[in-house]
């Protein structure tokens, strides 16, 4: 059977009017530009999505599945290659602020994107050692062997290019005081190529903890993945002309100001910089979820990583240079193209196809570029005139749902409760009242 192919020339991400369309010719337009097949296409639209029976192959005690919206990011350049970024999320304003954001960052050429190699850290944690530098010397001497019985655990990985590239060995202070035993803990260094690489890092230090132990005459305790990945780092910065900023009825300097103002909070104040990387991580966590990707690890990795200098600290800065907007992010992103759901459920499938990434670090470049954009967005308006204008727009859809409006009422409750400006399911269920009786006594 021919391979399908979904790198097609002809693919777009600048689809302009498409939140316009109805739902179903949304579909059928990304259907068509990427030749998604029926079933892909169906997939899509969650009529083929995960089973009962596929989830009770994933999880334990399963009794059903949970089914969230999908949409698209759009206008995402990347080291000048379009992508359309599936995105499942439950919050409104994500996917309209990232496909805003990536519109105007394409205007400047895009995001420039780069990723470190896939390597990610095993740790194993020794006790009973004697003395911390001769043991981490004894280890250190039996590098290559280590390295020799990692890899025999998985001689596929080795294989494919990847494996056990390094051993250091890290001696912490005891958290009890100076009376506790240093900690010792060896950290195994692994390419772990395609795979996001929890499952073969446990088994390659779990596989040398004897050995560990022997070198040592100490005890090993824990053996497992850190997830603070930050070997495995991934990178974005966009350059935006300050003059295309202009908007609100304000100065492209103005709103640049704000942004760089931003910035400046989220370095200085942890309760700011939380915040902003709450924002990066709407795009990012709605990729990840889309893209069958384990969010808690990406999670765990972010925010260990923005902690790293001893402060709680922002993902990205901004800064203006030449008259340009400068935009930069870096964080750790231990992502996989095989693994875990990947390779099993039906909706990630048609996501990656769409994403047509060929590798985990083009699509940690993308997740990179997405988290960017989303915090760019973020900025943009809490530098200037506030998120709630823009954001008050498109909760006030989810209001007047929950006060009860169906059908055509949506659009007209949602119109009615933004010129009240009073964005509260109360007064949603007034309106609808009204709207209703209104129309009941037209047509009696
Ligand atoms: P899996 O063990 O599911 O899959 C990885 C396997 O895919 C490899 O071992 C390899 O097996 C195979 N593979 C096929 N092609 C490639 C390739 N090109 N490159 C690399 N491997 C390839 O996934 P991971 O080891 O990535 O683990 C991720 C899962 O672990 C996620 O579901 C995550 O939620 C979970 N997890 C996370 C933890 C954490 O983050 N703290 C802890 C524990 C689990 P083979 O060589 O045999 O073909």
């Amino acid at each position: 059977m021919k391979k399908e192919d979904t790198r097609s020339e002809g693919v777009t991400s600048r689809l302009s009017g498409f939140h316009k369309l109805p739902v179903g010719e949304r579909l059928g337009t990304v259907s068509r530009m990427f030749k998604l097949s029926g079933d892909d296409t169906e997939a899509m639209a969650g009529g083929l999505g995960l089973t009962t029976d596929l989830a009770n192959t994933m999880i334990e005690n399963a009794i059903g599945v949970f089914t969230l919206p999908l949409g698209l990011g759009l206008n995402l350049l990347v080291n000048g290659r379009d992508y359309v970024v599936p995105m499942v999320v439950e919050e409104p304003s994500v996917i309209a602020a990232v496909s805003f954001a990536a519109r105007i960052a394409r205007e400047g050429g895009g995001f420039i994107a780069e990723a470190d190699d896939p390597i990610m850290i095993g740790q194993v944690q020794v006790t009973g050692y004697g003395d911390a530098t001769e043991a981490s010397n004894k280890l250190l001497a039996h590098k290559e062997q280590l390295l020799a019985l990692a890899n025999s655990f998985h001689p596929t990985l080795v294989a494919r290019g990847g494996g056990a590239r390094d051993v250091e060995v890290r001696v912490l202070p005891a958290p009890e005081g100076p009376r506790g035993e240093p900690l010792l803990v060896l950290h195994l260094l692994i390419d772990t190529q395609e795979a996001m690489g929890a499952n073969l890092i446990n088994t390659m230090a779990e596989g040398i903890a004897p050995l560990v132990e022997q070198v040592t005459g100490g005890k090993v305790y824990l053996r497992i993945l850190s997830n603070l990945s930050d070997r495995r780092l991934a990178r974005s910065m966009v350059r935006i002309p300050v003059t295309s900023l202009a908007d609100f009825d304000m100065s492209g300097e103005a709103i640049a100001e704000g942004i760089v103002q931003a910035s400046r909070f989220a370095v200085a104040d942890p309760y700011r910089a939380a915040t902003h990387n709450k924002g990066i991580m709407n795009g990012i966590d709605a990729m990840a979820i889309a893209a069958g990707q384990d969010w808690r690890a990406i999670e765990a990795g972010a925010h260990a990583f923005a902690s790293r200098d001893g402060q709680y600290r922002p993902l990205s800065t901004w800064t203006l240079e030449e008259a340009h907007l400068v935009g930069r992010i870096e964080l750790p992103l231990a992502l996989g193209t095989v693994g875990g759901p990947i390779k099993i459920h039906p909706q990630v499938q048609a996501a990656l196809k769409l994403l047509r990434t060929t590798s985990a670090r083009e699509l940690s470049m993308v997740m990179a570029s997405v988290g960017l954009a989303q915090n760019f967005a973020a900025v943009r308006a809490l530098g200037s005139v506030g998120i709630q204008k823009g954001h008050m727009a498109m909760h006030a859809r989810c209001v007047a749902v929950t006060a009860g409006a169906r059908g055509h009422w949506i659009e007209q409750v949602t119109n009615a409760l933004v010129k009240t400006g009073q964005v509260k399911v109360e007064k949603a269920k007034e309106i609808l009242a009204n709207l209703m009786r209104d129309a009941a006594t037209e047509a009696g």
